[in-house]
């Protein structure tokens, strides 16, 4: 198979491709574009139609990539038309798929199981006859303060701006979790996470507190709760159950993985902070486990996983995906650079840090160590002087469900 990798440029309307190919084939020379299938020699490498792409051969580019051969093939960059109109509207780009809403919970108004992903322990009482509702977006509070503070009496306005607290028999559903009252949680179903409750000093900052909970039986993390102090009592208030730690039961059609809610945070966090720059964190253990910076909202890519060293992903058939291209650095060699680096990241304010459970953080930057294979070696990495927040970056994909 002859490894092959194609960006969609939407703007220009045209498809770039790098494919490899041992030194003695010119492709320049070999290369035939016909009934959307591109053949060197004869010799089909890629049957565009199989991923629905509409090529042509007109304004056609190929040059030779680099002079350095990997595995003793030679990359080549061919430019192709593409025919149909594949540009991504702006609008587009950034609205991002809703997971299990409130609207997708009350089609199938029987009463339904919150439980453990991992060991299918119940957490909600089942017996409630719930009332399901929306929240409001995640960033409500600070889109409201950033509006108020134009106003006359922005103080008259503050004192009626509230936290939403859970309420007994209502399920709040926010985007990437379900906020539940106390009382509806099935008695001693979770507990707090033992590291993250060590941490917490009652002493400073707020009354109440977020702290980390798992599920008591098989001790994975699955929300959070609030809580405060009461006669020198810790007193849960509401809990947050991470959409990505439960299942429901029965179950609904679509099964959303974290990735996915990866994707709602990381858009929704984009557009209200008017960021780029994430630096993902571990819930128990504090650490930076990545640092990622958004290259692309919204791309369709083709390749045959040909670029691959792992034989089994190799595959003649092509896929396309619709994915976030990201620039990121793994943090968890903890060497020098990456400290030197994570730290310019913490210094800088525009940095937003989304914290999620330390399992999905490490199963997030092993999927984006995986998706960077899918390049041919020269591309995986981003070396440019001139970008001195991303020295030595890789570059890898997210995928984007629509
Ligand atoms: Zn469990």
């Amino acid at each position: 198979m002859i490894p092959f990798y194609a960006e969609e440029l939407g703007n220009i309307n045209a498809l770039r491709i790098t494919l490899s190919v041992p030194p003695t084939c010119d492709v320049a020379k070999t290369i035939e574009v016909k009934n959307n299938v591109l053949t060197l020699d004869g010799i089909t490498v890629a049957d565009l139609s199989s991923v629905n792409v509409q090529i042509s051969a007109d304004n056609l580019v190929v040059t030779r990539a680099t002079e350095t051969s990997e595995d003793g093939l030679l990359p080549w960059e061919i430019k192709l038309s593409l025919l149909q109109r594949s540009k991504i509207l702006k609008s587009e780009q950034t609205e991002v798929k809703e997971w299990w809403t409130s609207k997708q919970l009350l089609k199938q108004p029987q009463q339904r199981q919150f439980q453990c992903k991992h060991c299918s322990q119940v957490l909600v009482d089942a017996s409630t006859d719930f009332k399901i509702k929306d929240l409001p977006s995640e960033h409500w509070y600070e889109l409201i303060e950033c509006w108020i503070c134009h106003e006359t009496k922005p103080e008259e306005h503050r004192t009626r701006m509230k936290p939403i607290l859970s309420r007994a028999d209502v399920i709040l559903v926010g985007t990437t979790y379900f906020l539940i009252h106390p009382e509806n949680i099935k008695a001693d179903s979770i507990e707090v996470d033992p590291i993250v409750a060590k941490r917490v000093n009652w002493e400073r900052g707020t009354l109440t507190k977020w702290i980390a909970i798992n599920c008591s039986y098989c001790k994975n993390a699955i929300g959070e709760g609030q809580y405060c102090i009461e006669n020198n009592e810790e007193q849960l208030l509401a809990v947050k159950l991470y959409k990505y730690c439960i299942q429901l039961q029965p179950t609904l059609v679509e099964q959303p993985t974290f990735t996915d809610f990866l994707v709602s945070d990381l858009v929704n966090t984009a557009k209200t902070h008017a960021t780029h720059r994430f630096l993902i964190q571990g819930q128990q253990s504090q650490h930076a486990f990545v640092l990622i910076w958004l290259f692309n909202w919204d791309i369709n890519i083709i390749h045959n996983n040909g670029y691959s060293n792992d034989d089994c992903c190799k595959d003649d058939k092509l896929s396309r995906e619709r994915v976030i291209k990201v620039i990121y650095l793994d943090c968890r060699k903890e060497d020098e650079d990456s400290k030197k680096c994570l730290k310019l990241w913490l210094n800088d304010k525009s940095t937003d840090h989304l914290i999620y459970p330390d399992r999905v953080c490490d199963e997030l930057v092993n999927e984006l160590n995986q998706s960077n294979l899918i390049l041919p070696f020269y591309m995986r990495k981003m070396n440019h002087p001139a970008m001195i927040f991303t020295p030595n970056f890789s570059i890898g994909f997210i995928k984007k469900k629509t």
